[in-house]
C-alpha cells in the first residue's frame, strides 16, 4: 500500500465545500454569539445555521459509510473539522456530539439499537442533538475507580423491563438539549449492578425528569451548550443497555478515541489562524523601526518554529484520525498522542504568535487573543491530559510486550 499525503480529488471538493459553508455562515454568527451575555441565548443563536448544517448534508457526513452515514476515512473527519474550527469551534463541537454519544452504539449495538439510536442524526432536517453523559460535577476523572473512592455516582436500577436512572451529570454538550427537556439521545455512562454500563436515554424518556441546575458560562468556545442537570427517575427499556452489564468503563474510553483525535485537528485550526494573524500583522508592522518586523530574525524564528509545529500536528492528527476510522490497534496511542501533543501544542503556539504582535494583541479587539481562550479548552476537555489521557498513556506504556515501534508500523 502506498501512502500518499496529497489530497484526492473528492477531498479538494470536501474541504471547498465544508471551508465555503464555515466562512460563509460562522464569522457573522460567531460575531453575535461573542456579543451576547447570557449563555442559553448565546447556543440558541446557533439554532438557524445547526438546521442549515443539516439540510446540508453535513450532520450524515458525520455518521460512518456502514450505518448509513457518509462518513468514509479519518483524513475527511480531520478536513471538516479543520475548516470548520477555524471559524467556529464552538459550532463544531455542539454539532459533533454524536461522534462520542453514537461510538459505543456503533461498537456493540444490536442491529435493533443501530436502527433506533442512529436514525434521528441520518435525518436532512431539524437540529437533533446527542450527548456523551460521562462526566459528573463531583468528578469524572476517576470514574471507575475501586471502593473507597467514591467513583462515578449516577446509578441506573432494574425495576422489571425497565431501568430507573438517577444522578447528576456535567459539561457535555446538548445535555440539556435545545430547550431543557434534553437532546435527541443521551449516552449515560452510570454504575448498575454489575459495574459500570452505558444505557440510552431517548427525548421522550428524558423529558420530564430532567432539571438543568445551571448553564456553563465559558471561558472560550462562547456557542457551546454545556451544563449541569439532574436525573431523576428516568425509565428507559432494559433493551436500551449498550453491550454487556460492567462493560462500561472500556466503552467509555473507546468512545472518546475519534473525538480525542480530533482535538490534534481543533488545535490546528487555532494555531493556524493564529498563524495567519500575526504573519500579517508581522509582514505590514514597523513598530516604529526601519523595517517590517518579520525581517528582525527573533520575530522570524517563532513563526518558523511554530508553522513546523503547526505542520506536525496536522499529520499527526491525519493519522489518528484514520486510524481510528481504519479501527487499527494503533488508534488508541496515536488519538492519545493527538490529543495530548495536539492541545498542548496548541497553547504553546498561540501564546508564541501573541508574544510576537506584543501589546496590540491584548486589546480586546485585536483578534488573536480569542484563539488562545479556544486553544486553553483542548488540554481539558475530552479527558483532560492530566486526570485521564496520560494516565491512559502510562496504561499502555505499562503493557507487558509494549512494542514502541508498532503503532507507525516500524516494528
Ligand atoms: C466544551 C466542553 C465540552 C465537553 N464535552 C463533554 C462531553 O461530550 N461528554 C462529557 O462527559 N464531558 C464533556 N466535557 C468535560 C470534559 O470531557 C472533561 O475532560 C472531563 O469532565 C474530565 O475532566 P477532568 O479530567 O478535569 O476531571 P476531574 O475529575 O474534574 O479532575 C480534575 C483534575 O484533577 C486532577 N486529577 C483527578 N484525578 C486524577 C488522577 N487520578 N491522576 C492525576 N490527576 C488527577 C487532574 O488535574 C484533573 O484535571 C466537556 C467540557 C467542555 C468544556
Amino acid at each position: 500500500m502506498t501512502v500518499s499525503f496529497t489530497l484526492t480529488p473528492e477531498q479538494e471538493q470536501l474541504k471547498q465545500a465544508v471551508r465555503g459553508f464555515a466562512r460563509s455562515e460562522f464569522p457573522g454568527l460567531m460575531a453575535r454569539v461573542r456579543a451576547e451575555a447570557d449563555p442559553k441565548a448565546r447556543a440558541d443563536l446557533l439554532r438557524p445555521t445547526f438546521e442549515k448544517a443539516v439540510a446540508a448534508g453535513f450532520l450524515r457526513g458525520l455518521i460512518p459509510v456502514p450505518f448509513g452515514g457518509a462518513a468514509s476515512s479519518g483524513i475527511d473527519a480531520a478536513i471538516f473539522v479543520e475548516e470548520w474550527a477555524a471559524e467556529s469551534p464552538d459550532f463544531t463541537i455542539s454539532f459533533a456530539g454524536p461522534l462520542i454519544a453514537l461510538a459505543p452504539v456503533y461498537e456493540v449495538g444490536t442491529p435493533e439499537q443501530i436502527q433506533r439510536f442512529v436514525a434521528p442524526f441520518l435525518a436532512d432536517a431539524g437540529a437533533p442533538v446527542a450527548a456523551m453523559a460521562y462526566s459528573e460535577p463531583e468528578g469524572s476523572a476517576n470514574f471507575d475507580a475501586p471502593p473507597p473512592a467514591a467513583g462515578l455516582l449516577t446509578t441506573a436500577v432494574p425495576d422489571g423491563d425497565e431501568w430507573v436512572i438517577n444522578g447528576r451529570k456535567a459539561w457535555a454538550s446538548h445535555l440539556s438539549g435545545w430547550d431543557g427537556d434534553g437532546p435527541d439521545l443521551m449516552t449515560i455512562v452510570c454504575r448498575t449492578p454489575s459495574g459500570i454500563s452505558l444505557i440510552v436515554a431517548e427525548r421522550a424518556q428524558l423529558a420530564g425528569h430532567l432539571e438543568v441546575e445551571e448553564y456553563y458560562d465559558l471561558h472560550g468556545l462562547k456557542g457551546c451548550l454545556t451544563t449541569r442537570v439532574k436525573l431523576t427517575d428516568v425509565r428507559v427499556p432494559k433493551a436500551n443497555l449498550l453491550g454487556s452489564e460492567g462493560d462500561g468503563a472500556r466503552l467509555t474510553r473507546n468512545a472518546f478515541f475519534a473525538s480525542g483525535a480530533s482535538i490534534g485537528s481543533f488545535a490546528v485550526a487555532a494555531m493556524r489562524q493564529a498563524w495567519d494573524i500575526a504573519y500579517r500583522f508581522a509582514v505590514a508592522e514597523k513598530r516604529g523601526g526601519a523595517v517590517p518586523i518579520i525581517e528582525h530574525q527573533a520575530v522570524s524564528d517563532v513563526l518558523a518554529d511554530t508553522k513546523g509545529k503547526i505542520e506536525a500536528v496536522r499529520l499527526l492528527s491525519w493519522r489518528a484520525l484514520d486510524a481510528v476510522l481504519a479501527q487499527d490497534p494503533a488508534a488508541p496511542e496515536l488519538a492519545l498522542h493527538a490529543k495530548v501533543f495536539g492541545s498542548e501544542t496548541g497553547v504553546s503556539v498561540v501564546n508564541d504568535l501573541v508574544k510576537i504582535v506584543g501589546v496590540t494583541a491584548y486589546d480586546e479587539r485585536f483578534p488573536i487573543l480569542r484563539y488562545l481562550a479556544d486553544a486553553l479548552a483542548y488540554p481539558i476537555i475530552e479527558g483532560s491530559n492530566t486526570g485521564v489521557r496520560r494516565r491512559q498513556l502510562h496504561g499502555l506504556f505499562a503493557t507487558e510486550g509494549y512494542d514502541p515501534l508498532a503503532v507507525s508500523g516500524m516494528s
